[in-house]
């Protein structure tokens, strides 16, 4: 529907077609007009990298939040495998009160689930709580022990915290590059099986059951987990998940040039399994879109694949990439705006986005039919770490308002980050 949103103080005062004909023409009013863009309820990122503390050379808080805040995401959460990890209240304090004071997205931090992300001892899952954090994982890290596993579901089900898995049986991944199959097979790459992923998700799954516990799966990239989580859901079991840009528009063929912009972790898979990701994602069963932004510089992309860290950036690539779905009709416009809004919301336990009079006004106004290339030199983030770089694509975000303020605008509007 074409309707006007009036925004005062931080909230949503009115919507409807013509809602602000009776407010006066004033310098205090600023009018934004957008007639055929869409807007939607703020996004949110479950699953962002900020590298700070301990590695700014690659991303910040600064450059995080406003690449952010470009990409459209009102909120993002940012995993806690940072240096020092983020597993004591004094870091996540830290990140808070610092994201605070700066003005691009909101920062949800996540803790680790163990100290030092080492899978032995738990942390103070109340204390990270009580500071800001609105989940725990040991994200790079699987938690492998069963018996931590269970002591963690456990205890964070204690606070209503969500365990996010990063779900990787490390001993069947042992030098692993690129994903198990045909690919790396031809080019003589160690491969990372698909079971690697499902037998941890199964074991979590039961043990989530068991513990009562909010369990979630990060960067799903096999049909084995998608059916597993299928299998869970029906059965009532409180499990969600998210599936990343990546893993539903590529596949291991990309490896073929030994592209080390194309190591990723999980890696990515084959046809089978990103047309099980998008069905998934399409009837509901992986919840959420989240990106895993992983910014790294060139010192640790432009070497030998062995060499290379794993991970590629996102938060700016996100909206026009996955339009694309949403435009050949992939994916429904409504589960892609549910996928990156109430969907994570619901998960990290923030306030569910939502336009409409009395609620917060965190919006994203979208261009959907602006064609252009991608062009990594123009984004906010530090990292340029992208397969994507020249993609052409369609939809762009205009702007992204956080709790009523212009986080962001397109020049087309006038802006640039505020
Ligand atoms: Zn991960």
């Amino acid at each position: 529907m074409e309707a006007d949103v009036f925004v005062e103080g931080g909230i949503i005062t009115r919507v409807g077609r013509d809602a602000s004909a009776s407010i006066p023409v004033s310098e205090r009013v600023r009018v934004v007009d957008a007639a055929g863009a869409w807007l939607v309820p703020g996004l949110i990122d479950l699953h962002v990298h900020l590298r700070e503390p301990g590695e700014e050379y690659k991303e910040g808080l600064e450059s995080g939040l406003l690449a952010a805040a470009a990409g459209g995401f009102t909120d993002v959460c940012a995993m806690p495998n940072t240096r020092p990890v983020n597993d004591t209240r004094a870091v996540t304090e830290m990140l808070v009160a610092k994201a605070k004071r700066l003005g691009g997205s909101r920062l949800h931090p996540i803790g680790a689930i163990t100290v030092g992300l080492r899978g032995e001892s738990l942390t103070e899952m109340a204390d990270l709580r009580d500071a800001g954090a609105v989940a725990v994982s040991d994200d790079g890290r699987c938690v492998t022990s069963s018996a931590v596993m269970r002591r963690a579901l456990e205890y964070a089900a204690t606070f209503d915290l969500p365990v996010i898995q990063h779900a990787e049986d490390h001993a069947l991944t042992q030098g692993a590059q690129m994903h198990d199959g045909a690919v790396s097979t031809k080019l003589g790459l160690r491969g990372w099986p698909r079971v690697a992923e499902d037998v941890i998700v199964a074991r979590d799954v039961l043990l989530a059951e068991v513990a009562r516990a909010r369990y979630h799966v990060a960067h799903v990239s096999s049909f084995g987990s998608v059916r597993i989580l299928r299998e869970a859901k029906a059965r009532g079991i409180t499990v969600t998940a998210e599936v990343t840009p990546h893993h539903l528009l590529l596949t291991h063929a990309a490896l073929l040039g030994y592209d080390t912009g194309c190591k990723v972790n999980p890696p990515l898979r084959a046809d089978e399994d990103v047309a099980a990701v998008r069905e998934a994602l399409a009837d509901g069963t992986i919840d959420c879109i989240a990106t895993d932004h992983a910014p790294h510089s060139s010192l640790e992309k432009d070497c030998e694949m062995a060499e290379a860290a794993p991970g590629m950036i996102g938060l700016e690539l996100c909206v026009p990439l996955l339009l694309g779905l949403v435009h050949e009709g992939t994916l429904s416009l409504a589960r892609f705006v549910d996928a990156l809004t109430r969907a994570p919301a619901r998960v990290a336990g923030l306030t569910v986005p939502t336009i409409r009079e009395g609620a917060r006004a965190d919006l994203t106004l979208i261009d959907p039919d602006a064609r252009y290339a991608l062009d990594p030199a123009r984004f906010f983030s530090k990292g340029r770490n992208t397969p994507f770089a020249g993609r052409a694509v369609r939809g762009r975000v205009l702007a992204t308002v956080v709790d009523g303020r212009m986080a962001y605008e397109d020049t087309s509007l006038g802006g640039g980050p505020r």
